[in-house]
């Protein structure tokens, strides 16, 4: 049987994960070849055409803790695209249950910060008070079900994360962890976070959004090796071991190779790789707004994002984030416009978005933003759906129970 096109290295998938193997590969001296299903590379890494401006459809950030990110970018000589978001802090709704009113106080009093004497709340932090939340389940400082509740779940349910069992403080914030264990109360404890570590310091964007992670990538690959092919359209159907080398079958070719990387999403991998069955993907659609809305900045700032908790009446979305609030970059290029990203979707239920036609999806997307942005939102000047199929994430401390 023929071993197929001989090559050094076959990375499966162009996602982030399988355009830095490439690149590295290729920087090593092999010769690669990248294959993606999809008809373009970047997988999550997605960007769209709207409103005149290429915009990110799926990641918009990334975490700065381990600082692997930023030591890409310097490595690929590209140190000044990193950008720090405008440090207006998320938010978290609704922590009252109550029904947002955009008119009157609704979910914008939801959003302030809280009065004294309340845990966690929205304004600045918010998702790391909401983390800290975690320790108090019978922890030291006696938060309880309702910071789970109001700002764990919604926070974690953006990523369809389940609820956090009781000890993961020391997973999910170490240093906040540390702190508590070193006598503070958890609001201490947070309160010391925050000012070390103001709003906008764990994430950090790239100008021009991060799908140009993916040309930066590809064109670093062709450039460190004489032999580097990127093939999309091309699902890998078949992975066996023959002789000491990988055969990889695709739709069109079969190749051959000593090393493999699969840079796939989890289910994709496991069917190639015939192991048992994973559960259930979940659709969850990202709607981005372009609205002519002078003055939505305005002059109260209501932060960049709202996660939305299961239970509030009268909003569908799980999250918005105010992407022209969010990164300077684009408010600049935005030229007005105002770039809003809302996202559907929870765990185990179809997203209310999905096979709407475009004026149903209006109806139902423009007044969530006008709810969680506080304002009248006017009819946008362009929409766009992104649909995803993301796995649950299953690690210690997300145990599978989830009331989402
Ligand atoms: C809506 C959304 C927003 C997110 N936002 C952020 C964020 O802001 N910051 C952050 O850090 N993370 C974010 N994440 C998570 C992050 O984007 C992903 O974890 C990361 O991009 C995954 O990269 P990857 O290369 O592992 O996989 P993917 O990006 O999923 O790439 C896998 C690739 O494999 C290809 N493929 C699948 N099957 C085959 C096959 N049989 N043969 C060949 N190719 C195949 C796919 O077409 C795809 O291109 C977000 C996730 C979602 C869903």
């Amino acid at each position: 049987m023929s071993t197929g096109t001989r090559t050094d290295a076959i990375v499966v998938g162009a996602g982030c994960g399988g355009l830095v193997a490439a690149w590295q590969l290729a920087q090593s001296g092999c010769d690669v070849t990248l294959l993606d299903a999809w008809k373009w590379p970047g997988g999550l890494l997605a960007g769209a055409e709207l409103g005149g401006l290429r915009v990110d459809v799926g990641a918009e950030g990334y975490s700065v803790r381990g600082g692997e990110v930023e030591r890409l970018l310097h490595e690929l000589g590209a140190a000044e695209l990193i950008a720090t978001p405008i440090p207006a802090g998320r938010l978290a709704a609704d922590v009252d249950r109550g029904a947002p009113d955009p008119e009157a106080a609704g979910v914008r009093d939801a959003c302030r910060p809280r009065r004294r004497g309340r845990p966690g709340g929205g304004g600045e932090g918010a998702t790391r008070c909401a983390v800290g939340g975690v320790a108090g389940r019978g922890g030291p400082a006696g938060y309880g079900r309702r910071v789970l509740d109001d700002l764990v779940s919604p926070a974690g349910r953006r990523g369809l994360f389940d609820r956090p069992a009781p000890g993961a403080l020391a997973e999910l914030a170490p240093e906040l962890a540390a702190r508590v264990a070193s006598g503070l109360s958890l609001r201490e404890a947070v309160a010391a976070s925050l000012r070390t570590s103001p709003p906008g310091g764990a994430v950090h964007g790239i100008r021009g959004g991060m799908n140009a992670l993916v040309e930066l990538l590809v064109s670093s690959a062709r450039a460190a090796s004489g032999a580097f092919e990127l093939s999309c359209g091309e699902p890998v159907t078949g992975l066996q071991r023959e002789s000491g080398r990988w055969r990889v079958t695709t739709s069109k070719r079969t190749l051959s190779a000593p090393i493999v990387v699969l840079a796939l999403p989890l289910d994709a991998a496991v069917r190639l790789l015939g192991a048992p069955s994973l559960p259930q993907t979940t659709r969850i659609e990202v709607i981005t707004l372009v609205l002519d809305a002078p003055g939505l900045d305005g002059d109260e700032p209501r932060g960049t994002g709202v996660l939305v908790g299961a239970e509030v009446p009268g909003v569908t979305a799980k999250a918005l984030t105010h992407s022209s609030a969010k990164w300077a970059w684009l408010r600049e290029q935005a030229q007005g416009r105002d770039y809003v990203r809302l996202s559907y979707g929870r765990r185990g239920q179809a997203p209310a978005t999905a096979g709407l036609d475009e004026a149903e999806l209006r109806r139902l997307v423009r007044p969530d933003a006008a709810a969680l942005l506080g304002r009248p939102v006017p009819e946008p000047v362009a929409v766009r759906r992104t649909a995803w199929w993301i796995l649950p994430l299953e690690r210690p401390g997300w145990p599978a129970q989830s009331s989402g």
